[in-house]
């Protein structure tokens, strides 16, 4: 039988959560053997995320996942009007990473085999990438593609060897990848025990992966030898709810 693939996700509530989890449910209905583990930013549950992955049927569990409170206040601490202008105190925040780790644990408590992807709510998939990631010894990689700094994030590879990275922000990064460029067997979650990823925005995935204890000759380069891309860090646009409340209540206004 084929291993099962335990797609972690982050999430969080906003106006758009709906609709993003919407399209990565749709597109995992379309591939076989998957465990899809919601890690939700809240204490609460979210009735709106139950309700769709009941719709969807697709083997799941809903985790509370909260980000600790000492790095929500560090948006605190900015103030609510410089956190929404600049960008640079919300990129410092560990997203997802609280998420990803209750996602980690509830898997080396419930399985003994088969594989772990993180899959950010906000990306878009190809679904022949969950094939090429399905028979992972250790840990596998392939592009990424739409990564802002740099157009596409990858290993480099020359006649089936590896020559490098590709991305952005190679920095002190002993893994200069994202966390939609690789995935690892559950086998090595389990050899590795204290494996655990750091609340360190920038260095989640290469403090992860270096957890693990893995090295370059471990990796399977997938995906046509990094050739091809099927998984692209797509970024939805925010939109202003209150305002266009706001807007609609003065058109209602002004209309009576
Ligand atoms: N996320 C979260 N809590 C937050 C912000 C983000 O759980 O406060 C999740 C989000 O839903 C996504 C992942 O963490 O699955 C990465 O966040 P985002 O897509 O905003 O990061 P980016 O792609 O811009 O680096
Ligand atoms: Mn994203």
């Amino acid at each position: 039988t084929e291993p099962i693939i335990y797609v972690i996700t982050p999430t969080y509530k906003r106006p758009e959560q709906i609709a993003e989890l919407t399209r990565l449910g749709q597109t995992l209905l379309s591939v076989s053997g998957i465990h899809w583990i919601i890690g939700d930013d809240s204490s609460k549950v979210n009735k709106r995320v139950l309700e769709l992955l009941e719709f969807l049927g697709i083997p799941h569990t809903y985790l509370l996942t909260p980000m600790p409170e000492v790095y929500r206040n560090a948006v605190v601490k900015v103030g609510r009007k410089a956190w929404r202008r600049s960008k640079r105190a919300f990129v410092q925040l560990p997203r997802g990473v609280a998420n990803r780790m209750g996602g980690l644990d509830w898997v080396k408590k419930h399985a003994s085999s088969g594989v772990v992807y993180f899959a950010d709510d906000d990306n878009t998939y190809d679904i022949r990438l969950f094939e090429e990631m399905r028979y992972t010894k250790r840990v596998s990689m392939w592009p990424v593609g739409l990564m802002s700094s740099s157009g596409v994030s990858t290993p480099v590879l020359q006649k089936g060897e590896f020559i490098g990275w590709y991305d952005g922000f190679i920095s002190n990064r002993v893994f200069p990848v994202d966390m939609a460029g690789f995935a690892v067997s559950v086998e090595l979650l389990h050899q590795a025990p204290n494996a655990s990823m750091p609340f360190k925005a920038g260095h989640e995935e290469t403090g992860f992966l270096e957890s693990l204890g893995i090295s370059v000759a471990d990796i399977e380069f997938r995906a046509d030898n990094c050739s091809k891309i099927y998984v692209w860090h797509t970024q939805t646009v925010r939109i202003y709810v209150s305002r266009r409340l706001e807007f609609m209540r003065k058109q209602y206004r002004d209309s009576n």
